[in-house]
């Protein structure tokens, strides 16, 4: 199955750039990386998804003699990589364990000829003795490791199997590496270039700016309805993917948007293989189709012209929301990155983070929940997406500012489109935070926020009745707000640390901040809640 050889290791980077890849000029990066890596010189690459990252190590593998070795993580995307780059002539294969043996024997007998351009591997295939010893006998390139981020303990990603490729110097210290990824934190960063030997690595960043993505973050009243107004009135026939936390809701919304008449399917790692490959294959080759997924879709999924991401669930990182919302809009045309998030939101991420041993990782990190520093630093990125949320500011500055860069106003987000309103909620804060307060005192009970809402807005409830309430000082004296506003106040309370969640009932508890607010010695501003949004005609899912 050998393509035929193409002659091109003579010939220097931007001749393989328009003869192999038919591009006229490299993007921002891509030449000064490329040349890095043809030299010899290994490299840390940080660019944005849909950036380029792959002719980084494509063309210095062409370039170079002997085989470009790929490191990835996605082996259900191997085949794809593969064919796309036999179509262009290129002489590449692929070894995980999809393959029978006979199929393994030949590209093993591929590469030692020196007959492949690109050999990708699976991380934990890399890990074999057996094919170290392999790659012993060839002739290697370079080391590409793609998603480095994976090797990020503390990231979302996190694979074992990428800790043992700090061992790729040691073993073959002439052979240049270059490592790539599209999510990193400043210390993240440095983490990789820690953990993967590659402090002498010249790093390369590329700006994380996206600016055909709109950036906008809206308060959940209706979720469904928002969302089917978004599709309907400005994504009517698009592509695009909706993000859900749970496996169910990822089954219900994709029923419901059916029962609309908007072609959606599901993803999410519950589907047997089969329907997750079909799905994925239909939102891939089709046009106009929705992917309702969970966070195990979209890794390394390359479709230009996904105009959307909604997302309907608070994403637990400002990394992986940033991430997500990169797989819209890769060809460089407006697109929307849309969250709603609600008061649930918030108080079912901040139990999950502060619960000891809660289940509060991806599939995957176990051996992690429990940890304490591992709790608080999800606890910090928690902290970072909610105030990214609830900024009055620009999204874009916010966002670039967490990855360490500047940007300007952007003038393409919803604060800058429409800036928020704020008010004084120092007065709505305090009744708050007396009656949870007040309630303290019952603290065997569990008493969550629509109970205090109740309270504040004089209801009579069962529950209000039954523990005497009513006769609480605070019982009725937040008449002036709507529910849906006290909804607000609570989760921007909580969004900025004045209030908390205690783990096991999900009661609502003080912290230290509520005192200096209950004294009176800090204001607090709140942004004001938008309306809620018309009604659209909605039909009920099977
Ligand atoms: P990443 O891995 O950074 O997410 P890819 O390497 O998949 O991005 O590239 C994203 C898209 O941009 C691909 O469709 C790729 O063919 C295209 N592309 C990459 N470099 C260039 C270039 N120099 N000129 C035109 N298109 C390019
Ligand atoms: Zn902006």
């Amino acid at each position: 199955m050998t393509a035929p050889a193409l002659d091109l290791h003579d010939s220097d980077a931007s001749q393989v750039l328009r003869r192999v890849f038919g591009y006229d000029e490299f993007r921002e990066g891509q030449g000064e990386i490329i040349e890095h890596v043809v030299a010899g010189g290994d490299a840390l690459v940080l660019m944005p998804t849909g950036g380029g990252k792959s002719l980084c190590y494509q063309i210095p593998a062409l370039v170079r003699r002997g085989t470009g070795v790929v490191v990835s993580p996605l082996i259900a995307l191997m085949q794809d990589q593969v064919d796309a780059l036999r179509a262009l002539g290129v002489r590449a294969d692929f070894l995980n364990s999809s393959l029978d043996y006979d199929q393994q024997r030949v590209v093993e007998a591929t590469f030692r000829a020196g007959e492949l351009d690109l050999l990708y591997l699976a991380p934990e295939r890399l890990r074999l003795e057996s094919t170290q010893k392999l790659l012993d006998g060839g002739d290697i390139a370079l080391f590409a490791i793609d998603e480095a981020h994976c090797v990020s303990q503390w990231g979302h990603d996190f694979r074992p199997d990428y800790l043992a490729l700090s061992a790729l110097h040691e073993r073959w210290p002439d052979v240049p590496r270059i490592a790539l990824t599209a999510t990193a934190t400043p210390a993240t960063h440095q983490e990789i270039a820690g953990r993967l030997r590659l402090e002498d690595a010249r790093h390369f960043v590329a700006s994380f700016d996206r600016p055909n993505i709109q950036y906008r973050i809206t308060p959940k009243t209706e979720p469904r309805r928002q969302l089917l107004e978004l599709l309907r009135t400005e994504h009517a026939g698009d592509a695009g993917i909706v993000y859900c936390l749970s496996r169910s809701s990822v089954e219900k919304i994709a029923e419901f948007l059916v029962a609309n008449g908007i072609p959606a399917l599901p993803y999410h790692a519950g589907l047997d293989a089969g329907t997750r490959a079909a799905n994925q294959a239909r939102f891939l080759r089709e046009d106009g189709v929705v992917i309702v997924a969970t966070i195990a879709f979209g890794m390394g999924i390359d479709k230009p012209d996904v105009r959307f991401v909604a997302h309907l669930d608070l994403p637990k990182s400002v990394e992986g929301y940033y991430q997500e919302t990169g797989r819209a809009g890769r060809d460089g045309l407006p697109s929307t990155a849309w969250l709603a998030y609600g008061l649930q939101d918030v108080v079912q991420l901040r139990k999950l983070v502060e619960t000891p041993g809660g289940r509060s990782g991806p599939v995957g990190r176990e051996e992690h929940d429990g940890d304490d520093a591992h709790r608080r630093r999800q606890g910090r990125h928690l902290d970072s997406m909610l105030a990214l949320c609830e900024t009055v500011e620009c999204r874009r500055v916010q966002l670039l500012a967490y990855f360490g860069q500047e940007g300007k106003p952007c003038g393409n987000c919803d604060t800058c489109l429409t800036p928020p309103e704020s008010w004084d909620g120092t007065i709505a804060a305090q009744k708050v935070l007396s009656a949870v307060y007040r309630l303290d005192r019952e603290r065997r009970q569990r008493f969550g926020a629509g109970h205090v809402i109740d309270i504040l807005m004089g209801k009579k409830t069962p529950k209000v009745i039954q523990f005497d309430h009513d006769g609480l000082t605070v019982f009725g004296v937040g008449a002036d707000l709507s529910a849906n506003e006290w909804r607000g106040v609570v989760r921007q309370l909580l969004a900025r640390g004045l209030l908390a969640v205690e783990p096991d009932h999900g009661t609502l508890a003080l912290t230290d901040g509520s005192a200096s607010v209950l004294r009176r010695e800090r204001e607090v501003p709140m942004r004001r809640e938008p309306e809620r949004t018309p009604k659209a005609k909605l039909a009920k899912a099977a």
